[in-house]
C-alpha cells in the first residue's frame, strides 16, 4: 500500500518539480497523473489545447516509466528510471470520474495513501478543489512552492505590500537585480546603461527592411502518441474549436529545446524590432512561440532567459532584442503570476468598467469583415496561437471597446489558446485587455482606434473598412467605438492623466460630431448584438443570423 501520492498536474511536466522531490523507489510513493474531462470542458477548450496537454502528459509519463507502454488504464506498477511508480489515468479509462478532485479521491482509496504531495497549481479553482478532496479523504496534504517560477507567491506578496500601484517596470528591475540577468559588472545597474529598450522595439513590419520574410518556426509533426490523442480528442470534443490536422506543437522537452534553439538562432535578432508589429499572412513574425512549452513545464523560464542572454553575449543578437525578450519572461510572465495569486479569488469577478454586453459570437466563429480581427481570430481558432499585440490591441481592444463582459472574455481566452492557463490568462484579460481591475495592473486602458492598427500592420489595406473614417458607410468600427468608450466611461476615466489628451480632443469636438460618433457606435453595437458579427453592417439586411449558438449551454 502506497503511503504517499505525488500529484503531477498537466502543466507540471518538469523533472525538477518539487512534488517529485524525495520520492522513494518502490511502492511507498506513487506518482498520480490524470486526464480529466472537466479540464477540457469547464470552458470549451480548443481541441489543439486539449491534444497538446494530453500528448505532453503522455510523453512525460512514458519518460518517467522507463520503457513503460502507454495504454488505457493506470500505469500502476511501472517503474521509473529510478524505480518509482506512476499511476496514469487516461481520459477514456473506465471509471474516470472526470475531475482532478475525483481522481485524487479515487487514487487515495486505490493506494491506501495517507499523504498527498503536490506542487502549487496554476489555477486557483483546481488548487481549492484538491485541497477540499484531500481534506474530505482525511489525508495530509503537502503543497510545495513551484520553484520553476523565479518569484514565489510570498516574495511577490512582500514586494507588493504597501505599494499603491503595482507597476511591472519596478518589479522587473527588482527581478533583473535578483537574477543578475543583463546586469552590468557592478550588479546594480543594467547592461547597456538602460533598463528598457521599448522605444526601439516598435517598428511596423517591412519585409525588405527585415531582410525577407520571417523564418517559419520549427514544427513537430505528430508521432503515434499524439495521433492517438488527436483521434480521442476529435471524437470526444468534436464541437470545440481548433484544427488538430495542423498540430505541430512541441510535446516533449527535447522538442521544446529544439523550438527554443530555433527561435534563438533564427528570430531573436529581430524580435525587438517587430515585437509590436502585425502583418497579413505572418502568424508568428519574430516571436518565440514557446509559451505552451513554458506553461507546460517543458522549458523553464530561467534557462530560456539565460539562453537569450548568452546569444547577446556571443554577439548573435542585439541588446534591445534580448532585453525586450527577457522583459516578457522575467518581467511580464512572473508579474502576472504574482498578481494572480495576490488577487485571487476576487480578481476573476472584477468589472470596474461595468461592461455588460455579450461577447460577440464572431469570437467563436471567426466571421467578420474586419481584416485585422479576421486574421487574429482566424489563426487563433485554427492554431491556438496569436502573438501578444493581436491578443491585446486587436481582439482585446475590440472586446474592451464593445463593453464585453469580462467573465465571457476571460472564458474565451482560456478556451482558445494552446498556452492558456488561468494564472497567466486571467490577469492579461482582466488587467491588461479590459481594465476590469480598475488599474491595478495597467495605468490606463489599452483602448485604441484604427490609427494604432493601421500604423502597426498592413491589415487596413485589404479591409472593407476605411481606418481614416470615423462615421458613415465604410467607417472603421474601431474609431467610433473608441470615442464612444471614452464618452461612456468618462466618470471612471476622466481623472486619469494618461487619458487627459484624449479627453481634451473629445472636448474640442463639435457637439454634432460627438453625437454622430455616438450614433455610429450605437448602431454598430446594436448590429453586433443582433448578428453576433459586424457582417452586413451598413448594408440593408438586418435579419438576425442564427450564428449565436452557445458552447457553454
Ligand atoms: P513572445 O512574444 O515571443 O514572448 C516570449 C514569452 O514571454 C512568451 O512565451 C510568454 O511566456 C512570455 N510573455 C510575453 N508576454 C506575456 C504576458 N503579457 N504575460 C505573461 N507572459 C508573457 N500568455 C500565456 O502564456 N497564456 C495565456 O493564456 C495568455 N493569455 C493572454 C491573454 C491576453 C488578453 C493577452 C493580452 C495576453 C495573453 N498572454 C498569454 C500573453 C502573451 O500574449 C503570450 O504569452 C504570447 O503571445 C505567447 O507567444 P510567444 O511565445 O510567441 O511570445
Ligand atoms: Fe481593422 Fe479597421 Fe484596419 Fe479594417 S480598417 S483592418 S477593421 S483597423
Amino acid at each position: 500500500m502506497a503511503r504517499t501520492l505525488r500529484l503531477v498536474l498537466g502543466d507540471q511536466l518538469s523533472r525538477g518539480l518539487t512534488a517529485l522531490d524525495g520520492a522513494q523507489p518502490g511502492e511507498a510513493d506513487v506518482i498520480l497523473m490524470a486526464e480529466v474531462a472537466e479540464e477540457a470542458t469547464h470552458v470549451p477548450s480548443s481541441r489543439v489545447r486539449i491534444a497538446l496537454f494530453l500528448s505532453a502528459m503522455r510523453h512525460f509519463a512514458a519518460d518517467l516509466v522507463a520503457g513503460g507502454l502507454m495504454g488505457g488504464g493506470p500505469m500502476g506498477g511501472g517503474p521509473m528510471g529510478e524505480g518509482l511508480t506512476v499511476d496514469y489515468v487516461a481520459l477514456d479509462d473506465a471509471g474516470n470520474s472526470g475531475s482532478l478532485a475525483g481522481e485524487l479521491t479515487r487514487a487515495i482509496a486505490r493506494h491506501g495513501a495517507r499523504r498527498v504531495v503536490m506542487t502549487e497549481a496554476g489555477d486557483w479553482r483546481v488548487e481549492q478543489a484538491l485541497i477540499r478532496a484531500a481534506a474530505a479523504a482525511g489525508v495530509d496534504l503537502d503543497i510545495r512552492p513551484d520553484t520553476r517560477f523565479l518569484c514565489s507567491r510570498n516574495d511577490f506578496r512582500d514586494w507588493a505590500r504597501g505599494r499603491r500601484q503595482l507597476r511591472m517596470e519596478h518589479f522587473y528591475r527588482m527581478m533583473r537585480r535578483r537574477t543578475g540577468l543583463l546586469m552590468a559588472d557592478d550588479g546594480d545597474s543594467p547592461a547597456g546603461a538602460r533598463w528598457n529598450f521599448d522605444a526601439e522595439n516598435r517598428k511596423p513590419f517591412d519585409a525588405r527592411a527585415a531582410g525577407g520574410r520571417p523564418p517559419a518556426p520549427a514544427g513537430f509533426p505528430p508521432d503515434e502518441v499524439t495521433r492517438a490523442v488527436i483521434r480521442l480528442v476529435d471524437a470526444r470534443f468534436g464541437a470545440h474549436v481548433g484544427d488538430t490536422a495542423g498540430f505541430d506543437w512541441p510535446v516533449t522537452r527535447a522538442q521544446a529545446l529544439t523550438a527554443l534553439e530555433d527561435f534563438i538562432t533564427r528570430r531573436l535578432e529581430r524580435f525587438g524590432d517587430y515585437q509590436d508589429a502585425m502583418a497579413a499572412g505572418e502568424e508568428v513574425l519574430f516571436h518565440a512561440r514557446i509559451s505552451p512549452a513554458l506553461n507546460l513545464g517543458l522549458l523553464e523560464p530561467l534557462e530560456v532567459c539565460r539562453r537569450a542572454e548568452a546569444a547577446w553575449a556571443e554577439g548573435r543578437a542585439p541588446l534591445a532584442a534580448v532585453e525586450g525578450f527577457i522583459r516578457q519572461i522575467l518581467g511580464w510572465r512572473e508579474y502576472v503570476r504574482g498578481i494572480y495569486w495576490l488577487e485571487m479569488p476576487g480578481y476573476a469577478a472584477t468589472n470596474a468598467l461595468d461592461a455588460r454586453r455579450p461577447l460577440p459570437w464572431m469570437y467563436w466563429s471567426g466571421e467578420t469583415d474586419m481584416a485585422c480581427m479576421a486574421a487574429a481570430l482566424g489563426q487563433t481558432l485554427r492554431t491556438g496561437y496569436a502573438h501578444h499585440i493581436q491578443r491585446l490591441m486587436v481582439m482585446g481592444n475590440f472586446a474592451l471597446l464593445t463593453g464585453a463582459r469580462p467573465e465571457e472574455v476571460a472564458a474565451w481566452y482560456l478556451a482558445v489558446y494552446a498556452d492558456a492557463v488561468d494564472w497567466v490568462e486571467l490577469p492579461n484579460v482582466q488587467g491588461m485587455a479590459l481594465h476590469a481591475d480598475g488599474g491595478r495592473m495597467a495605468s490606463k486602458p489599452y483602448a485604441a482606434g484604427a490609427g494604432y492598427i493601421s500604423r502597426m500592420s498592413d491589415h487596413c489595406r485589404g479591409c472593407r473598412y476605411d481606418p481614416k473614417r470615423p462615421t458613415g458607410d465604410g467607417a472603421c468600427p474601431f474609431n467610433a467605438l473608441y470615442w464612444d468608450f471614452l464618452i461612456r466611461n468618462r466618470r471612471r476615466l476622466d481623472g486619469n492623466p494618461r487619458l487627459a489628451l484624449a479627453y481634451r480632443s473629445l472636448d474640442r469636438m463639435a457637439p454634432a460630431r460627438v453625437a454622430a460618433l455616438e450614433r455610429q457606435a450605437a448602431d454598430f453595437l446594436a448590429h453586433l448584438d443582433r448578428h453576433g458579427s459586424d457582417r452586413g453592417f451598413g448594408r440593408p439586411t438586418d435579419a438576425p443570423t442564427d450564428a449565436t449558438g452557445d458552447l457553454f449551454a
